[in-house]
């Protein structure tokens, strides 16, 4: 924050946010309108549309199938591509980890669970996931126990409450139900309700040093640095549409270590290339932005929403009540902030914010848990959200009390 809470720092922050919204097509071409659903899909800035019609109108070819250079282009994209993940994602033994493309987060957890997983355990073994999880994140251990023809594989689904104060899960519940026959844990990195992350440090020390961690990073790439070589994980699982490629698009980075290699589809079948050369372009574009930028333009967003509906009453703000000094030790909410009317139904909620020109999610947003029984709104950020549409959009929001 230093440098950013001075008035000049502030200053050099939104002629930075101006520079990078500009480059957003959809989002200029409305002025009436304020996309706040980011962590459903991202907008795409005009240098990914370049690259997709780039790609179409200079190599499209099927890759690691021709002679001739449009394949060979198209080939090269996919490997150079697979670099450029490992890289974005701070891996710095590339040689010892492999990326395999997909279509999203959904399909990467999937294909672990589908794929690797049935080679991984053994009898009697347990896999725990947080049930507050995203159900793309919880469903798929589940069908794979239903699946797996060992004796005894448990998936526990364990309570994790979001602690108030802190913006993390509650550790203690993890920490009582692991044990020696934890071998596998999957959980969210930065939550999509809450907007606070999980620290994997935590999950690490309470599994142990031999347990695979998969972390379902749908929320966290693109929007703050991640970084494998920081993170102690096993999988780091993404989609690329979040992270603003194009729908179709996304990733598993695996590392090689614990448990059988992660053997990749390998060239059988036609892989998304037009996908692949969109995720390229849109690592290429966050990174020169400056993720840590786009991380702390979000969350001051977000923090900005979170005072401004402390002071409403009607509102309840799901997750974490974080403190929002500058200086503060306590873990900074990310570009998510969910909310409630205490009187109006949170789809009523919905469209009353759109007739203001407010895109936002209201429902139960596929928590596995289904803790939030009775929906709420949730805004989601990115760097082309502005400090007057959050102003505009709090101000909507205190006519309706
Ligand atoms: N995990 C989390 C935390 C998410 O927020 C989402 C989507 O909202 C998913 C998984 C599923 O992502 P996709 O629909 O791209 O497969």
């Amino acid at each position: 924050m230093t440098g950013v809470s001075t008035p000049s720092g502030r200053e050099d922050q939104g002629r930075w946010q101006r520079a990078l919204r500009a480059q957003f097509p959809i989002v200029t071409g409305h002025p009436e309108l304020a996309y706040l659903d980011s962590a459903a899909t991202a907008q795409k800035p005009q240098a990914v549309l370049d690259a997709v019609q780039r790609y179409l109108t200079t190599s499209n070819a099927n890759a690691a199938r021709g002679t001739y250079t449009w394949a060979n282009r198209t080939t090269e994209l996919v490997e150079r591509t697979r670099g450029r993940v490992a890289r974005f994602l701070g891996d710095e033994r590339p040689e010892r980890s492999v990326v395999q493309f997909t279509g999203g987060t959904t399909e990467g957890l999937r294909t672990i669970a589908r794929d690797w997983l049935p080679g991984f355990l053994r009898d009697g073994d347990e896999i725990v996931v947080p049930d507050a999880d995203h159900q793309a994140n919880i469903v798929p251990w589940l069908e794979a126990q239903r699946s797996l023809a060992r004796e005894g594989v448990h998936v526990r689904v364990v309570p994790m409450p979001y602690q108030s104060g802190s913006g993390d899960y509650d550790h203690r519940a993890l920490a009582e139900r692991a044990g020696p026959r934890t071998r596998f844990v999957a959980t969210t990195h930065v939550h999509h309700v809450y907007g606070g992350d999980m620290n994997v440090h935590r999950i690490r020390e309470a599994v142990g040093p031999d347990a695979v961690i998969c972390l379902d990073a749908a929320q966290s790439v693109g929007h703050l640095p991640v970084s494998v070589a920081e993170l102690d994980v096993d999988f780091v699982v993404f989609s690329g549409h979040k992270a603003l490629a194009l729908p179709g698009s996304g990733a598993v980075w695996a590392r090689q270590a614990r448990g059988p290699e992660f053997v990749p589809g390998g060239w059988s079948g036609t892989p998304n290339t037009v996908g692949v050369a969109s995720l390229e372009a849109a690592l290429d574009w966050l990174e020169a932005a400056g993720v840590d930028r786009i991380e702390r333009w979000t969350a001051d967003l977000a923090a900005r929403l979170t005072e401004g509906l402390r002071r409403l009453d009607a509102y309840e703000v799901l997750g974490c009540p974080l403190s929002l000094a500058a200086d503060s030790t306590v873990q900074r909410r990310r570009g998510i902030v969910t909310l409630r009317h205490r009187a109006i139904d949170s789809g009523d909620l919905g469209f009353i914010l759109f007739s203001h020109g407010f895109m936002v999610r209201s429902d139960h947003h596929c928590q596995g848990d289904a803790g939030e029984k009775t929906g709420s709104v949730r805004v989601s950020l990115h760097v082309y959200n502005t400090v007057e549409e959050v102003d505009r959009l709090l101000s909507v929001l205190a006519s309706l009390t």
